[in-house]
């Protein structure tokens, strides 16, 4: 294979990093790739091989409908490392790809290894651009996570991100619109009175009475929590409190905070004791988040509780709500659509740095950088995948959202499939129907993308 005068270096063998690696090296470019854990290993991790899976072994699902299938057609397309591997290693999971993780992790270490284009370095990166320069890469892919380790943290802090890099992140629950009960809810935005000539209010309210909240609350207390890991602290910042802890704090707490009444007076002009607002996700409004409602709830209790909500009886979630560490940069205010950085242009982020969430949705990133930096070095201007695809829809809500909240792929990020007449009268297989019409949109799309991509 010719290679060529580029280099790259590649900071982390994780998910994205191994599949930005590969990308470049296959194409014939030079890639130093940095990785830490031989030296030590993370908090999360436990083996000192690559492209480590450090909770469920699951790749998610293989359904060509689903938004994780979709990313994965385009993985393919791109010639995806990780998921090449995952195929090889994989377990019996349904309609899922799981894989057998320590299996999996010492293939794509062996190939990255063995590949004469990569030249591996077991050191941890401070200063990246330092780094670059003694081994005469001209671009930078900073990959090293959600768990970047601290001095490395401080260069971004320093140099890039400052105020704009986060480590922590609250999530909220996202429901599907599809499946609630609109008749036991209502439109107001706070402290706006009535007017049917602005539209339809942003803000869809469950309103609480007394004896409703009291038991949703003491629900709350009661149900099962996710253990706080060793390496993170119990410590939360006030301003993104779990709705849970609220609840510990005192049974009125949350009634004077995210489940506070105040200006959402009913049509009648009645206030409710207490009410739960939900937000539109997208602008379709197929999908509203909870506000307020990070928690440290189980899944299973956490949709349990949830379900007792009036309207929420058949709630579907689009994801749960959850509170972990996570670095992640504010993409918008930071960084160019090709993920490079304002700052310098040379030094490229990818994986969950970038504000996605999900070991499918980092290792896209991987690619999609990696292609970036391959127009680079051919001269040619950086390619915006459009949103109708998978991994365009990604890097859409990364750059445009306006509270940088880390993602996975879901359909309410692509723009919106018109549907029949007689397509929206199947009340039961409408959503179906959608996903796969947006499903099919995508790769006919990505099919007409991938002689510029290449
Ligand atoms: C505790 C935890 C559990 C998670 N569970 C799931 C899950 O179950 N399912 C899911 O889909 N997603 C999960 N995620 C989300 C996330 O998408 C994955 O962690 C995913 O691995 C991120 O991919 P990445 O390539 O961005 O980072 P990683 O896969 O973490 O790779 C980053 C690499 O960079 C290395 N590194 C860090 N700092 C340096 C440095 N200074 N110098 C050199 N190397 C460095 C790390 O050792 C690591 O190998 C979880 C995240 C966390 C934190």
């Amino acid at each position: 294979m010719k290679t060529l005068d580029s280099k790259v270096l590649v900071v982390g063998a994780g998910l994205a990093g191994s599949d930005a690696a590969w990308y470049l090296a296959n194409k014939g470019v030079k890639v130093v790739l940095a990785e830490v854990k031989k030296q030590k290993l993370g908090p999360a991790q436990k083996i000192d091989t690559f492209a480590e899976l450090v909770c469920t072994n699951s790749l998610k699902s293989l359904n060509p409908d689903s938004g994780h299938g979709l990313l994965k057609h385009e993985m393919k397309a791109l010639g995806s490392l990780i998921l090449e591997t995952g195929h090889e290693h994989a377990v019996p999971a349904g309609d899922a790809l799981a894989v057998d993780r320590e299996k999996f992790s010492a293939a794509v270490s062996k190939k990255l290894e063995e590949h004469g284009n990569i030249e591996i370095i077991n050191e941890e990166i401070v200063d990246p651009i330092k780094f670059a320069q003694k081994h005469g890469a001209d671009h930078i892919i900073v990959a090293s996570g959600p768990l970047t380790t601290e001095p490395l943290s401080q260069w971004i802090t320093d140099n890039i991100g400052g105020d704009d890099f986060y480590f922590y992140d609250a999530i909220a629950p996202v429901v599907d619109a599809d499946s609630l009960d609109f008749s036991k809810m209502y439109f107001k935005d706070r402290h706006k009175p009535y007017d049917e000539s602005d539209g339809e209010a942003d803000y869809l309210n469950i309103p609480l009475e007394k004896e409703a909240y009291q038991k949703f609350i003491k629900e709350l207390i009661e149900a099962e929590k996710v253990p706080a890991q060793n390496f993170e602290e119990e410590k939360f910042f006030e301003a993104c409190l779990p709705i849970d802890l609220m609840a510990e704090r005192g049974e009125d707490t949350p009634r004077f905070g995210p489940m506070k009444p105040i200006g959402l007076e009913k049509e009648d002009g009645s206030r409710p004791y207490a009410c739960i607002q939900l937000r539109k996700e997208n602008l379709l409004g197929s999908a509203y988040n909870l506000v307020g409602f990070q928690t440290r709830l189980k899944y299973p209790d956490q949709v349990r509780v949830l379900r007792t909500l009036p309207g929420f009886e058949e709630a579907s979630f689009i994801h749960l709500g959850s509170v972990h560490r996570n670095s992640f940069l504010n993409a918008k205010k930071l960084l160019n659509f090709d993920l490079s950085s304002r700052e310098f242009p040379k030094l490229h982020f990818a994986g969950q740095m970038t504000g996605v969430e999900g070991y499918t949705e980092s290792a896209t990133m991987g690619l999609y950088v990696a292609c970036q930096i391959w127009r680079k070095i051919n001269g040619k201007e950086s390619f915006r995948f459009p949103v109708e695809t998978g991994i365009g829809a990604l890097v859409n809500y990364i750059m445009t959202v306006s509270k940088p909240t880390p993602s996975n792929i879901n359909f309410g990020l692509l723009p919106t499939v018109e549907l029949t007449k007689e397509e929206r009268r199947k009340r039961k297989e409408r959503k179906k129907i959608k996903k796969a019409k947006a499903s099919a949109r995508a790769r006919e799309v990505f099919e007409t993308i991938m002689e510029e991509i290449h």
